[in-house]
């Protein structure tokens, strides 16, 4: 009987799987069926872990941030090139309460791990408002994810483990035959596009729109993201990502001008220098109703499993949750109930 797994999607969510398996001798092929806008291509790619709206640590951070610097380090290894960079977060602080909750907040574990007791003086005034100062939050960074998607999908190209095109549902069934081949599991992780997917039906998904622009600005030179209500960071020289919104709800996946003020509005609240509009993109997020991933076993096909539901978070979360998801189905373990798809029942037993 064969061990080969079937991953169907090639966003972040299915390339970091496949890193996973591939990291770890399991074989696997990969199904992605191309598409332009996906939340993958259009992420900023930031991993943060500080909830900025309670200044604490988010979900598992101390286990998320080091699994992380070792699984995107070694893929980087293995491709020759540089994807992730590790840059400092500096969240501008409105006013004194603020600097006291911070203060307070980052001597406590773990939010020590990411959060400088210290509040950092803005050295940037003629560029940034801000009169009470920075709180910094290290371990942080984010990842090109395009160029992620791109080399990883053209190294998988040449082994034989991507295959482009799109895996319809009726032609699954619990052979798991695909052209001649069969595979021992079938792992689906299609985002936003899995909401249809029958076998897993009931899924409480709450997909967020998010809009992201790039901006030109000169003489700006700030190495670390900026953040206040929305996050600025650099990407090449006078190039900065500026984003991302939240919409609920939404008729398309197409960007919109209100969004894009929306963005600008905030953005000016704190960039004091000129700046040109250079690109806009739009992308759905896989969200669900309690911020955590979808991760299990499909209740109508044993061989079947999930990996969905990153919603703002694939970077942190993806790698981390690969190997649970792996531990899962090869030896038998159980995944933490806030991320398994069983929990679904207790909330929702109809
Ligand atoms: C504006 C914006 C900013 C964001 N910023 C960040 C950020 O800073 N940090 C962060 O961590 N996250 C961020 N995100 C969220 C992040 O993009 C998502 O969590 C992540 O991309 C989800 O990846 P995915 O692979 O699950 O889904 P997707 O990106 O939707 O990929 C799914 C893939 O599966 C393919 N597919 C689906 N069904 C099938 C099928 N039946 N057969 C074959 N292929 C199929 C699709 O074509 C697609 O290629 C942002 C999102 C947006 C929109």
């Amino acid at each position: 009987m064969s061990d080969k797994i079937l991953i169907v999607g090639g966003g972040l969510s299915g390339t970091i799987l496949a890193w996973h398996l591939y990291l770890n001798d399991v074989d696997f092929l990969l199904v992605n069926n191309e598409r332009s806008n996906t939340s993958s291509k259009v992420a900023a790619g930031i991993y943060n872990p500080i909830v900025f709206k309670r200044f604490t640590a988010s979900w598992q951070a101390e286990l998320l941030v080091p699994f992380l610097d070792e699984f995107y380090s070694k893929i980087e290894s293995v491709l020759e090139e540089k994807f992730h960079f590790k840059i400092d977060i500096y969240k501008i602080l409105s006013n004194e309460n603020e600097v006291e909750l911070w203060k307070t907040k980052s001597k406590d574990f773990p939010n020590s791990m990411f959060m400088d007791e210290n509040i950092i003086p803005n050295r940037y005034t003629n560029k940034i408002e801000n009169n009470v100062g920075f709180g910094r939050v290290f371990n942080s960074g984010f990842v090109d994810t395009n160029k992620f998607l791109d080399l990883s999908h053209e190294y998988f190209g040449k082994i034989y483990k991507l295959k482009t095109c799109e895996i319809l549902y009726k032609h699954i069934n619990s052979e798991l035959k695909l052209e001649n081949e069969v595979f021992s599991n079938i792992i689906f992780a299609e985002g936003y596009y899995g909401e249809k997917n029958p076998l897993f039906p009931n899924l409480r998904y709450n997909f967020a729109k998010g809009e992201v622009l790039e901006i030109e600005v000169e003489n700006f030179e700030i190495d670390h993201i900026i953040s206040k209500n929305l996050f600025m960071f650099p990407v090449a020289k006078n190039r900065y990502k500026v984003g991302a919104s939240f919409q609920w709800t939404f008729e398309d996946e197409d960007p919109t001008e209100f969004e894009k003020n929306r963005l600008l509005d905030n953005l000016e609240k704190f960039l004091k220098s000129d700046y040109k509009v250079v690109d806009h993109k739009a992308g759905i997020r896989p969200a669900t109703f309690d911020r955590r991933p979808f991760l299990g076993q499909s209740a109508i096909q044993d061989n079947a499993y999930i990996f969905n539901g990153m919603g703002a978070k694939a970077v942190l979360l993806a790698p981390y949750c690969a190997s649970l998801l792996l531990d899962s189905i090869q030896n038998k373990t159980e995944l933490p109930l806030d991320i398994d798809i069983r929990r679904i029942k207790k909330v929702n037993p109809h």
